[in-house]
């Protein structure tokens, strides 16, 4: 093993830095955290309105595959092409996911697989499972764009979204809280009783539901389940992070493949991200898009 339990030159003052920065970070994890539990204790109190749900499962998909297919899939491991406009939606709905900014993201996760489960991975659960999910957050790491990713950095749209993330955010909070407010009017209820509601479903439940699955694939595909590939790392394929995380929990697949924007390799594994990728180059919105080919694949089973 690369890493022992001691944690060697993991940086523990990285990005973000200082004391605010440790308390936003507390306050982002463990806020959704809090209101997931307050909102199972109403859910038992009172049946959940099934606006809440469906608030909540559109803002799931937007935030979600904002992270899969703009962060990841995108930015990350450039993995089709599109127009601006289309790039800059993906980039806005993945900072409704409250991660962090693109270049943060991207960068963390280039250092991922330039590191994998090996010294300065950011979240390898060779350091214990926690620290793979949420501790390495907690703990403040370290994002190096100049050496994980300095194209990033000349990016004029990505550094407009890294530097209008807290727009984004509050987007994020202010589109279910307005959908439900006005969705709880036209049901003759006042405005605030169901813009309420669905602030906690749509903004604050969803986020919770949205970092957790994200950070499964760090810890969990990391962790539990097959390698059909004899990559130089961890990677698992998880059945249920790839449903829940919308294809990421392929991650094996992944860590063999890296740009391939499809991590969904065979046909049962379910893959929405890849789906709707491909949604989008039948209608001529993306193009360039990376596959892995059979040969590639029959190559990459046999070492
Ligand atoms: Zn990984
Ligand atoms: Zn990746």
């Amino acid at each position: 093993m690369a890493l022992d339990a001691s944690r060697p030159n993991i940086e523990s003052t990285g990005h973000p830095q200082g004391l605010a920065g440790r308390i936003t970070i507390l306050t982002v994890v463990i806020v959704p955290f809090i209101a997931t539990l307050y909102a199972i204790w109403l859910l038992w109190k009172v049946a959940v309105d099934w606006p809440d749900l469906v608030i909540f499962a559109v803002m799931y998909l937007i935030a979600g595959l904002g992270i899969t297919i703009g962060y990841h899939r995108m930015l990350t491991h450039n993995g089709f092409q599109t127009y601006p406009w289309l790039r800059g939606a993906f980039l806005a709905a993945a900072g409704m996911a409250v991660e962090s900014g693109p270049i943060t993201w991207a960068s963390t996760h280039l250092k991922h697989h330039a590191l994998s489960d090996k010294e300065g991975d950011p979240h390898s659960p060779l350091e214990g499972l926690f620290h793979s999910h949420v501790g390495w957050i907690i703990d403040g790491w370290r994002t190096e764009p100049e050496k994980h990713g300095p194209w990033l950095l000349k990016d004029e749209q990505v550094g407009f979204f890294e530097r209008t993330f807290v727009f984004w955010v509050a987007l994020g909070l202010a589109i279910p809280f307005v959908v439900g407010g006005l969705w709880s009017m036209a049901s003759g209820a006042t405005f605030l009783s169901g813009a309420l509601t669905g602030l906690l479903w749509g903004g604050l439940v969803r986020i919770f539901f949205t970092h957790h699955v994200t950070w499964s694939v760090n810890s969990i595909c990391h962790t539990f389940g097959s390698r059909p590939f004899a990559t130089k790392d961890l990677s698992r394929n998880n059945v249920i992070v790839g449903v829940l995380a919308m294809g990421e929990g392929w991650h094996n697949n992944h860590h063999a493949f890296p740009n391939s924007a499809e991590h969904g390799l065979e046909w049962w594994q379910f893959d929405l991200s890849a789906y709707v990728i491909r949604a989008l180059e039948m209608v001529g919105l993306v193009w360039d898009v990376k596959r892995v080919t059979p040969e590639q694949l029959q190559r990459r089973l046999e070492n």
